[in-house]
């Protein structure tokens, strides 16, 4: 079937969505994006995610031609175009078309493009088994030089990384910011058990501040797990009870394996399968209806 795509207030078939060459999001890695999910008809933690898209343009001084309001409708409308009510969404601000400078002010036209496609999970059985991860050598970009926060266009620091872990026949890699504190995934963020409390990564630390941990915190709380966001080295990674990543598109997946260490049981723990279990209940009851 064929998809429509938003870009710039029309909605085109996928293969005649274009954007220029001279566009800095591609030359340049020049822009922002989000990665939403809508789950039976409803789209989960849609406001968090346009306000993470909002600060991320402020922080490169991208201006966003429309409201968060507008571009939430826009969402929506992108979904209903094509019918979805299970999706991923692929939500992109770049710079706009320019010349081969970087200057950004050669560059007046953001584009916006709303992408709604199904979604591509990892394998069921892994969500029990979990995966098997590597530490990666490649460290975490510094805030001095380009902060993590943002969730930018630009992915090589997290693709070298990934790299990485591909070439060791890995799922995933974990980096470690510059003092060697385990800081994230390439594309998820990290939680370990421990002696029954969870510990993830304070969000001061090079991480993006993920939606998806946000909520597993919530939802730890309410289950009387006491939870700590402490920096933690590889030590703790390879001694802790349990471990598992959070974000968007892998929603809370075990980790089983890091560095040929056996993580627990070598399986999906306990307080991860019932994180698991409360977070896809919270995906079918809360959300931004579409229809
Ligand atoms: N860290 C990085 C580097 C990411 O790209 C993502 C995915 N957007 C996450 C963490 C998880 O964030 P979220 O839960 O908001 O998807």
């Amino acid at each position: 079937m064929e998809q429509w795509v938003y870009l710039n207030g029309e909605y085109l078939p996928q293969r005649e969505a274009k954007i220029s060459v001279f566009d800095h999001g591609f030359l340049y890695g020049d822009g922002v994006f989000e990665g939403i999910r809508a789950y039976e008809g409803k789209v989960f933690k849609l406001k968090e995610h346009l306000q993470r898209l909002f600060n991320s343009a402020k922080a490169i001084s991208l201006n966003i031609p429309l409201s968060q309001q507008e571009l939430q409708e826009k969402v929506l409308e992108t979904l209903r175009k094509n019918n979805l009510k299970n999706a991923y969404i692929r939500l992109v601000i770049s710079r706009g078309e320019g010349d081969l400078g970087l200057d950004p002010r050669k560059c007046p036209h953001p584009q916006i493009i709303i992408i709604a496609d199904k979604i591509i999970l990892y394998p069921d059985e892994l969500y029990e088994k979990g995966l098997e991860v590597v530490i990666a050598s490649t460290r975490r970009n510094i805030p001095s030089a380009l902060d993590v926060k943002i969730k930018s266009l630009n992915y090589l620091n997290n693709i070298l990384a990934k790299l990485e872990a591909n070439l060791k026949g890995a799922s995933e890699a974990i980096m470690l910011n510059q003092d060697g504190y385990v800081a994230e995934c390439t594309g998820d963020n990290i939680f370990i058990v421990k002696g029954g409390e969870l510990i993830t990564p304070p969000s001061w630390i090079e991480i993006l501040k993920g939606i998806t941990r946000d909520v597993v915190i919530g939802l730890a709380k309410r289950e009387r797990i006491r939870v700590r966001e402490e920096s933690f080295t590889p030590f703790s990674l390879y001694t802790s009870d349990e471990c598992f990543l959070s974000g968007t598109a892998a929603e809370i997946i075990p980790v089983t394996k890091i560095d040929g260490r056996v993580i627990g049981e070598g399986k999906a723990g306990k307080i991860t399968r019932l994180l698991m279990r409360k977070f896809r209940q919270l995906t079918k009851k809360e959300g931004v209806p579409i229809y």
